[in-house]
């Protein structure tokens, strides 16, 4: 811990140079978001509610959410407005399992993370935080990182207004097992050759990993992320086989809650699913294996799913492409269409699902397409919706802050042409971007 944080510190900050992506957009400048403006939506889906309004008034003041009106209500003066009448807003979407630290394609040879410079890792954090709120997602959850603090870090930088990103709730570094799937140990690599910021989280047993879990909370974590039994894109292990034991689990969930932080639990396979919530987790990330007990459990007990139910066309395609380890794509191919089923029951039942896409296993600023998928697995548009707005809101922890185009959250709001309600993906290309009231992206034609 004291050789990344002290690498850290001696790093100066450098903005961004403009990125081929955001050419046709204006950008506000990099400072902390309290912008006052008006915009005028065509169509309004608040992320609460059951319908779209039309013609809606979004008064946002230093920052939040001052009124929401008829389209043609008046406005202060001196307020700036932007005229959407041609978009449908929606809350600013929340991703609730990313990477943002890391970078796609990596997955190909992990002990990449052991030789990657802390420039390098700056590099393409800030790259990322940038594609993800242009692609509309303004809050991200970060669910961990192999490289210790590296989320926390371009977290902070963010909040202090020198990067342009989403807001960023991160785990630090993962809770796992010697050997577990947030382990970064590789066939082949003695174990003395492994730099130990890539390890901070490796415990065994539920003093061991109440020890870690303080360490994470003490560090500024504000999520706390366990591997609960194994994973796809790690050596060893098998995906529904449980890693943590049941105390090691409660261990963590009590350190969280008693800091006020949520924990989620990496889980594959049914027994861990079914463990991790009766030791008090918030959130289950896959459940690709999980059974109808497990499924019956998170309904009554009301603990949420994040399932990424795109990512493993990914895997099985451009993985396969780009040569990435075999094992990691015979487990992909034994969870990707077992997990769509999963899916499917656990909506039906009534398990809270929140949107997650596992993004840095493909890359940034793709997180919108697994919209399609749900709504063809049978998801309600607006509820797939609300997996990314109200709903994550809530499972993260903020719903008064973001999640909802309502009075007094965060002036963050994206814009679409086109009525998300009546095809989904539309949100794969998101015109406006307003985060905390400043417009970080918007088309050329509105911008007079
Ligand atoms: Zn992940």
């Amino acid at each position: 811990m004291i050789g990344i944080t002290a690498r850290l510190t001696l790093c100066a900050f450098t903005l961004l140079s403009t990125a081929s992506y955001a050419k046709d957009t204006v950008r506000a400048p990099y400072v902390p978001d309290s912008g006052s403006i008006a915009l005028r939506c065509g169509l309004l889906i608040d992320g609460i509610g059951d319908a779209a309004i039309p013609d809606r008034l979004v008064l946002i003041r230093d920052g939040r959410i001052a009124s929401i009106s008829p389209g043609k209500s008046r406005v202060p003066a001196s307020t700036k407005r932007l005229d959407l009448s041609a978009y449908t807003c929606l809350p600013g979407l929340i991703d609730t399992h990313t990477h943002i630290t890391d970078h796609a394609g990596e997955t190909r040879d992990l002990s990449i993370y052991y030789k990657r410079s802390i420039d390098e890792e700056r590099r393409i954090s800030r790259t990322n935080a940038e594609i993800t709120l242009f692609a509309g997602f303004t809050t991200v959850r970060n669910v961990g990182a192999y490289s210790g603090w590296s989320g926390r870090d371009i977290r902070d930088h963010i909040n202090a207004g020198q990067v342009a990103g989403p807001r960023v709730q991160t785990a630090g570094f993962y809770l796992t097992i010697p050997g577990g799937g947030g382990d970064l140990v590789i066939p082949g690599i003695p174990e003395e050759n492994i730099p130990f910021h890539v390890r901070m989280g490796v415990a065994r047993g539920a003093d061991a990993f109440r020890k870690k879990a303080e360490a994470a909370v003490a560090g500024g974590a504000d999520v706390l992320k366990i591997i609960a039994s194994g994973a796809v894109l790690a050596y060893g292990g098998i995906p529904g086989s449980p890693e943590m034991t049941p105390e090691e689990i409660a261990a963590v969930v009590e350190v969280g809650h008693a800091a006020g932080i949520k924990v989620t639990a990496h889980a594959h396979g049914a027994q861990s699913i079914k463990e991790s919530i009766l030791a008090g987790a918030d959130s289950i990330e896959h459940a690709s294996l999980a059974d109808d007990e497990a499924i019956a459990l998170a309904a009554e007990r009301q603990v949420a799913f994040s399932m990424d139910v795109y990512n493993g066309d990914y895997i099985a395609t451009v993985g396969r492409e780009q040569g990435w380890p075999e094992e990691f794509l015979r487990k992909n191919d034994e969870t990707v269409d077992v997990q769509r089923e999963v899916f499917k029951k656990a909506y039906k039942a009534g398990v809270p699902i929140i949107y997650g896409t596992d993004s840095a296993v493909y890359p940034h600023g793709d997180n919108a397409l697994q919209f399609a998928i749900m709504v063809g697995l049978g998801m309600a548009p607006m509820d797939a919706i609300k997996t990314s707005t109200s709903v994550a809101a809530e499972y993260i922890g903020w719903q008064d802050d973001v999640g909802a185009i309502e009075h007094g959250r965060f002036g963050d709001l994206i814009a679409v042409k086109g009525n998300p309600l009546e095809d989904i993906t539309v949100l794969q290309k998101v015109s406006v971007v307003v985060k905390g009231g400043l417009v970080f992206k918007m088309p050329a034609e509105a911008s007079n």
